[in-house]
């Protein structure tokens, strides 16, 4: 055991300078396996105080099943050396390996250990050289993976609505929780911090599980009648639903409860699935699977949605999980985990950096080589990057200024989205994808958690085809607009029952100011600005319009009629061909507009506050392939008009993320600017190029990006720096002009 020293005391995010002191006890005396688990006296877990971290595991077990007699694997996967180049990385924590689908990477009771390694035992090995460096330990523990765990444990197997095995897969309600249970207490027996479990899905799609003997058995105990076996999209099949959300949701509070009555201090968090673009099939619902565990663990998603999922993944987090420390896990490869391919600096750079400043705390992810040994170009980079953020510290954690909240209704993710749960994903991201191009702050409301509180913490929300709303949420956005809350309405928002079918009239309709007509039933509408129009309101709503001049606003689009709102514009319905009427051709590719058939956008007075409805979905157009830039600017000026003088306003390219945070205590606002340069992309297709669906990896991020941004701010201050020397300012009253050299950046004004 050593005693801390001042050298071991970093700047805190949270907490004082005295408290991380104490925290370096966590490491006294936690003695070889079996005997009593490390009981820590720490006053702040680590996840409150750390900003980076890493994550290290192998790579050659990953999809299960691997061959028990290959002593090659593993053979260089050394606990030591994985903590020596983590710190000498700046990694504050370590998640390390310890147990996957098919071995234990530590002299287990019960588990089969990983053959290459021999006598030798990794998670000894990492919590010894953790100790000597005061890093928080937390042991990476596999728990839904098929593999030779799975295979020797049959009768733990998911089962399909016909009983078959599903391939790879646990049953949440079967005896396996006992097994994990029995192996956590032989890990918290070698001291280590806490768990992170990955991870508690139900699959990713069809077919879905579970029929098994105990799930059907629990399914009568709990609803007095057998468990539907069919997706029948009603209320019985709304049960099974439910059943499959608490399956997981139980499971996961009792490993929870479990680990922490052995040892409260120990740390426990899940990998989280309830997330866009997952969706039912994973059996997790947002907010329901987030708060189960000490803080939620999600990825940020870069290597396999696109870049703009990293900031909309860790602002998912924060709002799922309010108040509380949220972890992003991040990969250093290029493509995806498990291929050791090392991305350039900047790149790790920019996606930290944007990750820190909306607020999580972030961990890099290193997938070792096939035997295990460690690539040291990977640990420089990694290095040179955390150094960075890290200098940087004190410039994160401040409470977020927001302007706009983008809603996202789980119930209509459920059961409009049903298996297809990306034409409700899409107006969930396009709204997002325009905020960030257009420099509004904004977050994400839920559903689930929603309250008025919360819905008027932010000047504007934009509900964005949020179809299914209960009494409640309509109770509450009513009360939000009536006290002076602008809202805007986007394609069917309101327009389904609950379980997703069409509503004769809008749950909205008072607040729209309109009757609902209709629906159209194609998606690539348009919309036109007459010339001639009387509506004052054009020039405010479409400033930069083309008069007489249809643009396509792809996405499902209402047909009202309005009562008391003020029409604006016209919705357009495109021309079908005969054999498109005749259902012999496809409808996929847009066809040009025919028709006027209804008002493009309302605006209605209720209360204090207005509602501004979009009879189509700019939102969804914007995230579409077919994407138009004037579909985003509707969304850009519907806010400016409903919020014409913000806290701040940001003019810079569209390719530059920004995030506003206030600390009120130190009268300090920051503008963080995180510059994307990836250059343009090319990716060979498979076969025919038109069967690329859209799917194009985004390049890597070499080159800092040199440009100019602007920040006004609505009241007056005293001084305003920059972070980085490179930045040069020029201030204007209110006003200031920064021109940037680099990936990062964040301008601090004194007010
Ligand atoms: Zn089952």
């Amino acid at each position: 055991m050593s005693k801390s020293t001042l050298s071991a005391c970093r700047p805190l995010l949270f907490g004082s300078f005295a408290a991380i002191c104490l925290t370096s006890t966590v490491f006294a005396d936690a003695g070889a396996p079996g005997s009593t688990p490390n009981q820590t006296s720490s006053p702040i877990p680590w996840y409150q105080e750390k900003l980076l971290g890493m994550e290290v595991g192998p790579t050659g077990a990953q999809m299960g099943y691997s061959d028990p007699t290959d002593p090659r694997y593993c053979a260089r996967f050394d606990g030591r050396e994985i903590v020596r180049h983590c710190v000498a990385a700046h990694a504050e924590y370590l998640v390390i390996w310890a147990r996957d689908g098919d071995y234990a990477y530590y002299d287990s009771k019960f588990l089969t250990k990983c053959p290459g390694l021999g006598s030798r035992d990794v998670l000894r090995e990492a919590v010894d050289e953790a100790r000597q460096h005061h890093l928080p330990l937390i042991a990476y523990c596999v728990m839904q993976q098929g593999g030779n765990y799975l295979a020797a444990h049959p009768e733990y197997a998911m089962r399909d609505a016909q009983g078959n095995t599903l391939a790879g897969l646990y049953c949440f309600n079967s005896g396996y929780l006992e097994d994990l249970k029995r192996m956590a207490v032989e890990q918290l027996a070698y001291g280590i911090d806490g768990f992170h479990f990955d991870m508690f899905v139900e699959g990713f799609g069809p077919p879905y599980g579970c029929w098994c003997d105990s799930c059907l058995k629990k399914f009568q105990a709990e609803y007095g009648k057998p468990m539907s076996r069919s997706m029948t999209w009603d209320a019985d099949w709304e049960q099974v639903m439910e059943f499959r959300y608490r399956s997981i949701q139980r499971f996961e509070q009792e490993l929870y409860a479990y680990v922490k009555s052995i040892n409260p201090h120990a740390t426990v968090d899940f990998n989280y699935h309830g997330n866009p673009p997952f969706s039912w099939e994973t059996g997790q619902r947002p907010v329901q699977h987030a708060g189960n565990a000490d803080f939620v663990t999600g990825e940020t998603g870069a290597w396999f949605l696109y870049p703009l999922s990293v900031s909309l993944n860790t602002e998912f987090y924060r709002a799922v999980t309010p108040g509380r420390p949220v972890q992003v896990a991040m990969s250093r490869d290029v493509r995806m985990y498990h291929n050791q391919t090392t991305r350039p600096v900047n790149d790790l750079r920019w996606e930290l950096f944007t990750a820190l400043a909306h607020g999580a705390f972030a961990t890099m992810v290193d997938k070792t080589a096939f035997d295990g040994g460690l690539d040291p170009v990977a640990y420089e980079r990694i290095g040179e990057a955390f150094a960075d953020v890290l200098a940087c510290r004190r410039n994160f954690g401040q409470p977020p200024v927001h302007e706009v909240g983008i809603y996202y209704s789980s119930r209509t993710r459920d059961w409009y989205g049903r298996e297809k749960p990306a034409k409700y994903y899409a107006s969930f991201a396009g709204a997002h994808k325009a905020m960030v191009y257009e420099h509004i702050p904004w977050s994400v409301l839920l559903d689930e958690n929603v309250t008025l509180e919360r819905l008027q913490a932010f000047p504007v929300v934009l509900l964005s085809n949020a179809g299914c709303l209960t009494d409640r949420e309509t109770a509450l956005l009513r009360q939000y607009v009536e006290q002076g809350g602008r809202l805007i309405v986007t394609g069917f928002s309101g327009t389904l029952d609950r379980f997703g079918q069409p509503r004769d009239e809008s749950a909205l309709a008072d607040l729209i100011g309109a009757r609902l007509k209709g629906r159209l039933d194609t998606l690539d509408n348009w919309v036109r600005f007459p010339a001639a129009s009387a509506s004052t309101l054009t020039a405010d709503l479409a400033p930069g319009v083309r008069r007489d001049w249809p643009f396509l606003v792809k996405g499902p689009a209402v047909i009202y009629a309005a009562t008391t709102a003020e029409p604006v514009g016209e919705l357009m319905k495109p021309f079908r061909t005969i054999r498109q009427q005749q259902g012999k051709e496809s409808t996929d590719w847009p066809m040009s507009a025919e028709a006027p058939v209804g008002p493009a956008i309302l605006v209605n007075h209720v209360g204090k506050g207005i509602v501004l409805t979009f009879a189509g979905s700019p939102d969804f157009a914007t995230a579409s392939e077919n994407r138009t830039v004037e579909a985003r600017r509707l969304l850009r000026d519907a806010v400016r008009w409903l919020d014409p003088k913000p806290r701040v306003q940001i003019t810079a390219p569209n390719t530059v993320e920004t995030v506003v945070t206030d600390d009120p205590a130190t009268r300090t606002l920051r503008v963080h600017l995180m510059g994307y340069n990836a250059p343009p992309q090319t990716i060979t297709p498979k076969d025919n190029p038109l069967s690329m669906q859209g799917f194009v990896l985004a390049e890597v991020i070499e080159d800092a990006p040199m440009y100019r941004a602007t920040v006004e701010l609505d009241r007056p201050f005293e001084r305003v720096e920059a972070w980085r020397k490179s930045t040069q300012l020029t201030r204007s009253g209110q006003r200031v002009e920064a021109t940037i050299n680099d990936i990062h950046d964040v301008l601090i004004f004194h007010y």
